[in-house]
């Protein structure tokens, strides 16, 4: 293995996967991506994760998603299902393994320690993007106007400073904005804020799809090929890797595992029990929308982001813990609506609904990182609510792994197997 140029096989043309097989070729490896629809000419993409998030690099999010509290709350979650963050009752016994560790992470040290992980993340994501989108011709889907959080109440701007005070010992450049400030920057939003933060380093992909579907591009360009094919039955041995795609088995130097949600199965046949499920996310767009914001709003109660993209104004988020198998439940796209009704009423009734499995850890941390059994398998998956931000990021720290090179950033907070 080593520095020498290698077979690789990277499973899932999500956003990380596409992004880690970019920055291998970039190295001079051989590479195939296999998934089930990749981004090609002719195919849908909106059963990836990747198609319909909120569109926004977010450099700003160092604070996991279980913080302080977390366990008081898990009752609310179970009686709400229409709450920002739900739980389904009938996937709650498959759920609890990850639940336990979701509220273990949750306590004050814990989620110092994340946070530290997070930042260390995110400081270099943008950096890593950039030659990626340079090459794949995207830097055009870039609009790099930050991201404001609102704030209804005043004790909710009270909050935000504690909120602000952590996010600012975590590296996050922001920068408080008074009401008159905000409806300077958004005058087309009805003034429901008291107050607020704006991320200047923010900012957003117009279209991950189209970032996508230029990647898959690129990749192509430079010699990759793609595998239309659900992978199974991985097996490693000393000699490489191998994985069953309809009738015929690949083998290969190196495997890398950027499935998304559905990585569990592929990690536990390399020898790694992770324990990854799914945070389930909810989009409606508002076509006629187009226009109104500039620069991606949320109000954090209502857990979701009112993003202007390509195609109108994107209102995506919300968590829904109900694992891979259950379908959309319209009344969470209902839920939406009602409040982009009274947050953005000029956004119309809104159009198309889209449901998504990120794909979660417990502790919000991903994993990326060999298998623990043998170097040959590569892990990069579980980026819950920041795979956009951070699939260039993992992506070449992917191909720092593959060349056996030092990451130059310590990797154990993302290990497979830490506690
Ligand atoms: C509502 C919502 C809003 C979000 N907003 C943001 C945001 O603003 N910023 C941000 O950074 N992140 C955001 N995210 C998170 C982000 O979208 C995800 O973290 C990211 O898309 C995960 O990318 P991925 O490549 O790991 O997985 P995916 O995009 O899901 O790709 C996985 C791919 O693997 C393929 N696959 C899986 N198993 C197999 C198999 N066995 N064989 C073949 N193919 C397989 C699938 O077909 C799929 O194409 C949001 C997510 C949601 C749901």
């Amino acid at each position: 293995m080593g520095a020498a140029r290698q077979n690789v096989i990277v499973v899932g043309a999500g956003l990380v996967g596409l992004a880690s097989a970019l920055y291998l070729l970039r190295d001079g490896h051989s590479v195939a991506v296999i998934d089930r629809e990749p981004p090609l000419d002719g195919s849908s993409y909106r059963h990836a994760c990747s198609y319909g998030n909120a569109c926004t690099v977010a450099p700003q999010s160092v604070v996991p998603v279980a913080t302080p509290g977390i366990a008081w709350r898990v009752p609310g979650m179970l009686l709400n299902p229409l709450g920002p963050l739900a739980i389904r009752w009938s996937y709650l016994a498959a759920l609890a393994p990850w639940l336990i560790g979701f509220v273990a992470a949750s306590s004050k040290a814990e989620v110092e320690r994340i946070s530290t992980a997070l930042s260390k993340l995110l400081s270099r994501a943008d950096a890593a993007w950039r030659p990626l989108m340079q090459e794949a011709g995207a830097e055009d889907l870039i609009a790099a106007h930050g991201c404001l959080y609102l704030y209804k109440s005043d004790a909710a701007r009270a909050a935000s400073d504690r909120d602000a005070e952590f996010r600012t010992r975590h590296g996050v450049r922001l920068d408080r904005v008074t009401a008159d400030e905000i409806r300077a920057l958004e005058p087309n939003l009805p003034p429901f804020y008291r107050g607020g933060l704006w991320f200047r380093d923010a900012y957003v992909i117009s279209s991950p799809e189209r970032l996508a579907r230029l990647l898959a591009r690129a990749i192509l360009a430079r010699g990759g090929r793609f595998v239309k094919a659900e992978a199974r039955d991985l097996s490693v041995s000393d000699g490489n890797v191998t994985i069953r795609v309809g009738e015929e088995r690949l083998a290969a130097d190196r495997l890398v595992i950027a499935a998304g949600a559905w990585s569990r199965t592929l990690a536990k046949q390399a020898g790694d029990e992770v324990q990854l499920d799914t945070e389930r996310g909810y989009h409606v767009l508002f076509p006629e929308g187009r226009g109104l914001l500039t620069r991606p709003v949320c109000y954090t109660e209502h857990g979701f982001y009112m993003t202007p993209m390509a195609d109108g104004l994107r209102a995506a988020g919300t968590v829904e813990l109900g694992g891979l198998k259950a379908p959309l439940n319209k009344k969470r796209t209902e839920m939406i609506r009602n409040a982009v009704r009274t947050l953005m009423p000029a956004a119309g009734e809104g159009a198309s609904e889209w449901m998504g499995f990120r794909p979660s850890m417990p502790d919000s941390l991903p994993v990326i990182g060999s298998s623990v059994r043998s170097g040959r398998v590569i892990h990069a998956f579980g980026h819950g609510h920041l795979g956009l931000t951070m699939a260039g990021i993992t992506g070449q720290l992917v191909s720092d792994l593959v060349a056996d090179r030092p990451p130059g950033i310590d990797l154990s907070p993302f290990h497979p197997r830490r506690r």
